[in-house]
């Protein structure tokens, strides 16, 4: 089996106990937790037994060492994680309104994360590792840019893969480079895992059967689809699959595409039928969504059996 590598942010997590707008006042909160797109990616994938490594920075204090610790301990190489002595590990605040949008406040861009780069530790992971997972979102400063479109020319020129998730939000594209970097990694994307939303912004196509001819005839290997709670579409130049989600208490959807991401992911590079890897990504995505805390709900190959055995799909 071919080693992952992912490149982005590691952060924690703080919520508001109950809903309201924003943070102008002192309320009850909970965290941290652990978090990041990327990291909650890695940490479900060594959680299926798969060989995996992740290039992140964190600051030298409890939130990064809550974040290293937790991979480690799931079976993640964490060697390089760099842990930055003069910076501070990203958070994020997040509290829903009843409406169920969600006011956040970040410490991203200016977190240690503004430090992850290409390290001799990164380079080291980059060069053992036979695919690239690569989080849209992470592709925020010009420093996590040149990584991934290092990693992904070293990785595709060994004769390896790559796995692509948009996992945009619409502010970010206020970063000019990020579009521009998104299209160069979506033109060496083996399998695409997009949102049924985020479909069509990388497509020039009226809708979403014109958008997957489309992407399929650039050389796309396969794309993935992901509906929320109504599940996913697996769709390659021979076969279309779609898939019921499951039903299931949704708690708190953070981490829902990550889960789902990491163990498709995991049945591809692993040979599995697609119907079978897209049943159990299912199931990740669902179980993901039943747990307060955005890496809280990722799941073994163990579990993710005793829930398939047992769990209802949706009709
Ligand atoms: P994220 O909010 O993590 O970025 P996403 O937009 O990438 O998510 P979603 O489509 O929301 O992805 O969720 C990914 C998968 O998780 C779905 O395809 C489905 O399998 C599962 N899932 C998500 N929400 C639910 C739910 N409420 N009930 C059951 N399954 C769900």
């Amino acid at each position: 089996t071919s080693k992952v590598v992912t490149i982005g942010e590691i952060v924690v997590e703080i919520m508001a106990v109950h809903p309201g707008d924003g943070f102008r006042e002192p309320i009850e909160l909970i965290g941290p937790f652990p978090s990041g797109a990327p990291a909650i990616f890695i940490d479900q994938l060594a959680r299926q037994g798969h060989p995996c490594a992740m290039v992140s920075c964190v600051g030298d204090d409890d939130f990064g060492w809550l974040n290293i610790e937790r991979l480690r301990k799931d079976g993640v190489d964490v060697s390089a994680i760099r842990v930055h002595e003069d910076a501070v590990t990203g958070s994020a605040f997040v509290r829903y309104r009843e409406s169920g949008d969600r006011d956040f406040v970040f410490n991203i861009r200016h977190s240690a994360n503004g430090h992850i780069g290409l390290t001799p530790e990164a380079r080291a992971v980059i060069a053992a590792a036979g695919h690239l997972h690569v989080m849209g979102s992470s592709l925020s400063s010009p420093a996590i840019i040149e990584a991934v479109l290092f990693a992904l020319d070293e990785i595709k020129g060994r004769g390896g893969t790559v796995s692509f998730d948009p996992n945009i939000r619409k502010e970010m594209l206020g970063f000019p480079e990020m579009r521009a970097a998104l299209d160069l990694v979506l033109a060496g994307t083996d399998l695409f895992l997009p949102s049924g939303d985020e479909l069509l912004l990388f497509a020039d196509a009226p809708d979403e059967a014109a958008a997957l001819a489309q992407l399929l005839g650039r050389g796309l290997k396969a794309i993935v689809l992901k509906h929320g709670s109504a599940g996913a579409r697996y769709v390659s130049a021979d076969e279309d699959i779609s898939a019921p989600g499951f039903r299931v208490t949704e708690v708190d959807p953070t981490g829902a595409g990550d889960c789902f991401g990491a163990t498709f992911v995991a049945g591809w590079l692993a040979g599995r039928d697609p119907a079978e890897a897209l049943l159990r990504a299912n199931a990740a995505g669902a179980l993901a969504v039943t747990k307060k805390g955005p890496m809280e709900g990722v799941s073994s190959t163990d579990q993710l059996d005793d829930f398939i055995a047992s769990a209802e799909p949706v009709a």
